[in-house]
């Protein structure tokens, strides 16, 4: 028998962080930051509700701050195990951990808090980390541990424990694909029991194509309009995807040449891992590398690593196209575009990605006319659009097929990583059409798995 436990991302997307245990070992899967709603800071600062000097393996399954946010944390309270992740994800997770220490000493600064860890945590969390390749055999005590491709960003795994023929698959973050980059995920196999993502667990993507002219259309307008489109985008995968598809609309002269801003410090460090790790790429894109294009650079495209080359963009008349961090708009340089043109009616927010409950990309996403950004009240003139076939997560109809895969096998599905109403739905799909248990577990709950 093993125990497993919820302690983050249960009915709620964020702050992933699953602990699976016997009486002989004790493994973690992702250990990630709490994000978007007021409530991330305080849960993010709480004591783990375990002892880190006991765990033995942290599994990572992917870079993404909501699964490794908290690893210097937990290696600042004792943790001093084994770090296993893919290499592109070690690689991404050293510039996304660093990258986000600004933050967080200044968001604690302003609370009259510590931070939840400094740069030396993060080296010692660096120090502990191991890489290992997809589909090779990891042993830890009686268990056997595999990496299976995800999917959903460079580096992105599923992670399989298996004990004697039992198998346990917990899937991180899914793709939607195909995605230009990326590899698809791995198909699920005689998996016993599943812990599985739900972001977009009740709603249906658009298609691939359509994502790509409805992009083209939308900078046509802005040009036309003479306005400025703002692209609030995560650095990693999601702008990687979009340079790839506008590399793609400019070189083959499907959009007229205007500036495009890269204005992302992380983002650039993060293509430029992109461009060390092109061999996890999908059969396509590496042909298309091959054949002697690069596929981050085209004409138009600019990169603004420092603040002065970031503050230059405001002496740019438009049109003109900005990429910024952060996606969610709670931070970064976007929201310093969002404050300048949000209230020009010529101008564009195009959104691609997640947009978390309490974020100020969820409130204009919503609708709202008016928001506050660096303490101002700002009117949204800017027109607000939405494209969801971006997304990195699959919908509803392909998580249903991926478990339909394994659904002879499988004791039960716990459907975490998602907000109640899309974790619900998808649970009672799992249940109704392929008659299997699933569950949507609270934070803290724990359930024995027979294996
Ligand atoms: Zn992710």
């Amino acid at each position: 028998m093993m125990k497993l436990t919820f302690h983050g991302a249960a009915r709620e997307v964020t702050g992933v962080n699953y602990l699976l245990e016997d009486s002989t070992t004790k493994l973690l899967i992702d250990c990630g930051l709490f994000q978007g709603a007021k409530t991330a800071e305080e849960k993010n600062r709480d004591p783990f509700p375990y002892n880190p000097l006991e765990i033995d393996v942290l599994f990572v399954t992917h870079a993404h701050l909501d699964h490794i946010g908290r690893i210097p944390k937990l290696v600042r309270a004792g943790f001093k195990g084994r770090i296993i992740s893919t290499l592109p994800t070690r690689d991404l997770a050293e510039l996304s951990l660093t990258d986000s220490l600004g933050i967080l000493t200044k968001e604690a600064e302003r609370d009259g808090e510590k931070p939840i860890y400094e740069e030396k945590d993060v080296q010692r969390a660096m120090s502990l980390w191991e890489t290992v390749e997809y589909d090779s055999e990891i042993t830890v005590n009686d268990l056997k541990v595999t990496f299976k491709e995800a999917g959903h960003i460079l580096g992105s795994a599923m992670v399989e424990i298996k004990r004697g023929d039992k198998r346990v698959v917990f899937t991180g973050d899914l793709g939607n694909p195909p995605t230009p980059l990326l590899k698809d995920p791995h198909k699920l196999e005689n998996a016993n029991y599943l812990i599985m993502e739900s972001t977009y667990g009740d709603k249906e993507h658009e298609g691939r194509d359509e994502r790509k002219t409805k992009v083209e259309r939308i900078i046509e307008d802005t040009i036309k309009n003479k306005g400025v489109l703002m692209i609030p985008a995560f650095s990693i995968e999601r702008t990687q995807e979009l340079l790839f598809e506008l590399n793609d609309l400019a070189e083959n002269g499907r959009i007229p040449r205007v500036p495009i801003f890269l204005d992302s410090p992380l983002a650039i460090k993060a293509t430029a891992i992109y461009k060390k790790h092109e061999d996890y790429y999908n059969k396509e894109a590496k042909y298309i590398i091959e054949s002697g294009d690069d596929v981050f650079k085209f004409p138009g495209l600019e990169f603004s690593l420092t603040t002065e080359e970031s503050k230059k963009i405001n002496n740019v008349p438009p049109p003109k196209i900005i990429i910024a961090g952060s996606g969610m708009s709670t931070g970064g340089r976007i929201i310093h575009h969002e404050k300048r043109y949000l209230p020009d009616s010529n101008s564009a927010l195009l959104l691609v990605g997640f947009q978390s409950a309490g974020s100020l990309g969820r409130r204009i996403q919503e609708g709202a006319k008016w928001v506050k950004i660096l303490g101002e009240d700002i009117p949204v003139k800017a027109g607000v659009i939405r494209i969801k076939g971006y997304s990195a997560h699959p919908d509803t109809n392909w998580l249903l097929d991926f478990v339909k895969g394994s659904s002879e096998r499988l004791e039960k599905v716990f459907v975490a990583q998602g907000e109640m109403k899309a974790a619900s739905f998808i649970a009672q799909r799992i249940r109704d059409y392929l008659g299997v248990k699933a569950v949507v577990p609270k934070q803290g709950d724990s359930f024995e798995l027979d294996m």
